[in-house]
């Protein structure tokens, strides 16, 4: 790294750093939970501390992707849990210790991205580098099918989607178009690298605060985005059992919708971020 490079990755993780304890000030005074998960005890802070972020399950958890035979799929290019981005390179320290709190798909600026579950939009906010455009939404058990509330994080849309706070959407519903917002700068360069980073979040009770940078759901607990795929039996929605599981039941078959409107495997309630097209 030359020097330049280290100033700049300074001066912007001071600047995703210092707003967000202040966002954390106003989330405790008007939040209705109160107290320590505006603190860096949050492990959805960047900043949080790599022993924090690890027992909420911040690793590479071994599952592995199987992408459809019949159809064309966008593929996961930097896993969950990496401390690498598509290209071998190393991910920023400042952030996250280096390390992937979701999955990224590299896809051209204008791929439509699909909620991958029916759910409510919880939050929309565009921020600076490692942002962009982001919404988030909240599924409930009845959503899903999964025993557990999940919050789903997609970033780096070319425009904020036009959906409300507030608003349902269904699976499969396009949230807006790729691209490469929030990555411009740094790494990527003046051109920024065009893809879709989502994270998975999970608590028991869907309970949430929203500060203005995001929704920090209760209690929350990271989870490798392939985890919401798995069939199990076993089905943990815990990364720490999700690394437990046998090389056999770490195998996840990609359930999607085509890009001609039809649900793979038909009744699925979840589906890929991207529609895949037919073979
Ligand atoms: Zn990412």
């Amino acid at each position: 790294m030359n020097p330049v490079r280290i100033l700049i990755s300074i001066l912007v993780g001071l600047m995703l750093v210092l707003p967000q304890s202040a966002d954390a000030k106003r989330g405790q005074m008007g939040g209705k939970m109160g107290g320590g998960a505006a603190s860096k005890t949050n492990p959805m802070r960047p900043d949080a501390s790599r022993d924090i972020q690890e027992k909420a399950g911040l690793f590479n958890t071994g599952l592995k992707p199987v992408y459809p035979a019949t159809a064309k799929c966008l593929e996961v290019k930097s896993l969950f849990g990496d401390t690498t981005r598509y290209d071998g390179s190393s991910r920023v320290e400042w952030a996250n210790s280096g390390y992937h709190n979701g999955f990224d798909i590299s896809a051209d600026e204008g791929t439509p991205i699909v909620a991958i579950a029916a759910g409510e939009v919880v939050h929309k906010f565009t921020g600076g580098r490692l942002v962009g455009h982001q919404i988030i939404l909240r599924h409930a058990p009845a959503d899903t099918g999964l025993p557990v509330w999940i919050f789903t994080k997609y970033k780096h849309f070319d425009e904020l989607p036009a959906l409300e706070v507030g608003a349902r959407v269904e699976m499969g519903q396009v949230l807006g178009p790729s691209g490469n917002t929030g990555t411009v700068g740094g790494h990527f360069g003046a051109w920024g690298y065009p893809h879709l980073h989502m994270s998975v979040y999970v608590n028991d009770t869907g309970e949430y605060r929203s500060i203005r940078r995001s929704a920090i759901p209760k209690d929350v607990r990271f989870l490798d985005p392939f985890a919401v795929y798995l069939k199990g039996p076993p089905k943990p929605f815990d990364n720490h059992a999700v690394k437990a599981l046998s090389d056999d039941a770490k195998v996840v078959r990609i359930p999607y919708k085509r890009t001609d409107g039809k649900v793979v495997p038909q009744g699925t309630k979840l589906v890929w971020p991207f529609m895949c097209a037919p073979r």
